[in-house]
């Protein structure tokens, strides 16, 4: 995300400074961060110094997320999609679409951050749309998502699309407080999320004895494999981790790196094995594979 932002800092500061911003890339390499961190620059009462520590007023109330003119828009936990009246409260006539109306408050913006784009359900889309239409000189929208194929062309369109790529080993180094940047490195994906997360000893350290639990696990017996699982499914919100641990592991083994985890072993069907992870990672989706399979059920009954 470091070489991203300087390019967003570049195109903002430019003549034709664009009122809507698209922010793609995988899950991970820091999209939301960044617009959080442009949001800040773009209201940052020292803004030719800018810095992530800058504790101008503007800069602090973003970082608590009290600012009156940054509104971040995102899917509730509990909603398959972001829904109309987190942007719309028609009785009212208030709601962020009403509000970005008027000048803004505190800042020298209003900012609109919807994240994960891909999710606006279809009327969201369209307002949004409609504003990116008549844009306003003191709003910037900001939309981030890793699935561009679900936002409509003409939004797209009218965004200036920047594409978020994974960190490179530089940028691995100058986040990360480790030494062993290899380790780093791997750990990470190059992930920009996982690199700051990994700052933390106590986090580096469950991810060395984790995979070292899982190395042992591979080579134990069927009963030891069952218990294992049976401690994994006990915290579901984790499920992703140990599917990242575990992909991590067999990358290592295919690029034969880190030994030291698996040792010797020879693991015949490794590529059957990188096939099951790849569905169990879209079986952790849940739901949604389980509504296809419903309908396509319901679908394959012939009635006469
Ligand atoms: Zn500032």
């Amino acid at each position: 995300m470091l070489k991203e932002f300087e390019l967003i800092k570049k195109i903002s500061l430019s003549e034709s400074c664009p009122h809507a911003y698209l922010f793609t890339g995988a899950t991970g390499v820091g999209k939301f961060e960044t617009a959080i961190k442009f949001a800040k620059f773009l209201n940052c009462e020292n803004q030719s110094e800018f810095s992530d520590d800058c504790d101008c007023d503007q800069c602090k109330m973003i970082n608590k997320n009290i600012h009156p003119d940054v509104y971040i828009v995102e899917k509730q936990e509990s909603k398959k999609e972001i829904v109309d009246s987190q942007i719309i409260d028609k009785d009212k006539k208030e709601g962020i679409i009403y509000k970005i109306n008027n000048n803004p408050l505190s800042g020298k913006y209003n900012i609109v951050i919807i994240r994960g784009a891909d999710s606006m359900n279809k009327t969201v889309s369209n307002t949004i749309l409609k504003n990116l239409e008549e844009p306003k000189t003191d709003t910037i929208f900001i939309l981030t998502t890793a699935n561009k194929k679900n936002i409509l062309e003409t939004i797209i369109s009218r965004c200036c699309v920047i594409d978020f790529n994974l960190l490179n080993r530089d940028e691995v180094t100058k986040l990360t407080n480790n030494e062993d940047i290899d380790l780093i490195c791997d750990l990470s994906s190059y992930k920009y999320k996982r690199v700051l997360e990994l700052n933390d000893k106590e986090v580096l350290d469950r991810y060395i004895n984790d995979i070292k639990e899982f190395c042992n696990v591979i080579k134990s017996s069927d009963t030891d494999k069952i218990l294992y699982i049976g401690k994994v499914l006990e915290d579901k919100a984790k499920l992703w981790y140990y599917v990242y641990i575990w992909e991590l592991v067999f990358n290592f083994y295919i690029s034969q790196k880190h030994n030291e985890f698996l040792g010797n072993i020879i693991i015949e069907n490794i590529g059957e094995v990188m096939k099951s992870v790849y569905s169990l990672k879209e079986a952790i989706t849940g739901n949604y594979i389980l509504e296809i399979k419903l309908n396509n059920f319901l679908l394959s009954i012939k009635v006469k």
